[in-house]
């Protein structure tokens, strides 16, 4: 098969023929239909993450179809379509599986990043943590739905009943769950980079009451923020954009540090928190909801080759809605 290689940190993916993984126990092999670009990509191949296996398989954003099952799987059967996202596999045992936060488990493997992922020819997968996909969508509207949406839908769900809520970087996130905010009645404020007009627009043509620059004060107090662009100096700006008792939910895996601020910004009750990495119930109660909104995906296509293309795309923020790569276009 072949593979979009990463090796070396800096370096850009190389395309590369390799043999085609076996499934082993619980794993099912799968023809990826799409797979999904998403930030932690970058921060991945930026070197921001430690120890990524090597050489690996980027994306963990995939849609693809079982072609062959290991001995112990048997929930899934060949020619079923499902989803793999960021969380491949738990240990089952430990205090954060065995009290339903599994996202925390210290011993966690991560698709694309401990272990190999979607952008390739094909690929290989535990099963049990392969998710459904609806069948209104098709493979590439489906692909950000595995990690924009479901980070963005967990990170949504911590803004609890917020009606005003602000949400800073208008990338695949946040044009995922902007949709759902808006269906459960909440008004959405974007907050783009300074300047970014087209940016504003998009977001605005979602039905967003308010786009502008994250250095601008919004008309209205926010009840919550979400924070998707990986800037550390967005915090403060959140802070003072939100209501006492407000929060502010930092939905990345990776950000700058965090400048210093004045208590006041706290103070009050406002609240900051982070979301790590999904569980398999948030898998499933965002796939449940997104057909229901529906959720509309905006995607660009890309060829596995143009892997890099999708990332430089991503990286300088030309990029409206999600990269998506087809590495076995019909
Ligand atoms: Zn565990
Ligand atoms: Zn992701």
């Amino acid at each position: 098969m072949r593979a979009m290689i990463f090796d070396q940190v800096g370096k850009p993916l190389v395309l590369r023929e390799c043999s085609t993984p076996e499934p082993r126990g619980s794993d099912v092999q799968l023809q990826v239909l799409a797979c999904a670009v998403c930030r932690t990509d970058l921060h991945v191949v930026d070197g921001e993450l430690p120890n990524p296996k090597l050489p690996l398989i980027i994306g963990h954003q995939i849609v693809g179809r079982v072609t062959c099952a290991g001995e112990q799987a048997k929930l899934l059967s060949v020619g079923e379509r499902v989803g793999v996202p960021w969380l491949g596999w738990t240990c089952g045992e430990c205090f954060y599986c065995r009290s339903g936060n599994e996202n925390l488990c210290p011993r966690a493997r991560f698709t694309g990043y401990t272990l190999d992922g979607g952008y390739a020819e094909f690929t290989v997968a535990d099963e049990r943590y392969c998710v459904p996909i609806p069948e209104s969508y098709s493979d590439a509207e489906a692909a950000p739905l595995l990690c924009a949406g479901l980070i963005g839908y967990r990170s949504l769900v911590r803004a609890g009943d917020a009606k005003r809520l602000g949400i800073y970087g208008f990338g695949a996130a946040a044009h995922i769950i902007a949709q759902v905010a808006l269906h459960q009645g909440r008004s959405v404020f974007a907050f783009t980079r300074r300047g970014d007009q087209e940016a504003q627009k998009f977001a605005r043509g979602l039905g967003a009451v308010w786009a502008g620059g994250s250095d601008e004060r919004p008309p209205e107090e926010l009840d919550a923020a979400i924070i998707f662009a990986p800037v550390g100096a967005l915090v403060p700006a959140a802070l003072a954009a939100v209501r006492k008792g407000g929060i502010v939910i930092c939905g990345g895996i990776h950000m700058s540090d965090i400048p210093s601020f004045p208590y006041e910004l706290l103070w009050g009750e406002r609240t900051i928190c982070s979301v790590a990495n999904l569980t398999r119930k948030d898998a499933a109660d965002f796939m449940k909801v997104a057909p229901e909104v529906p959720v509309r995906t905006t995607t660009q296509l890309f060829r596995l080759e143009q892997a890099n293309e999708a990332l430089t795309g991503l990286r300088s923020g030309k990029l409206q809605g999600a990269a998506v790569l087809l590495p076995n276009p019909s």
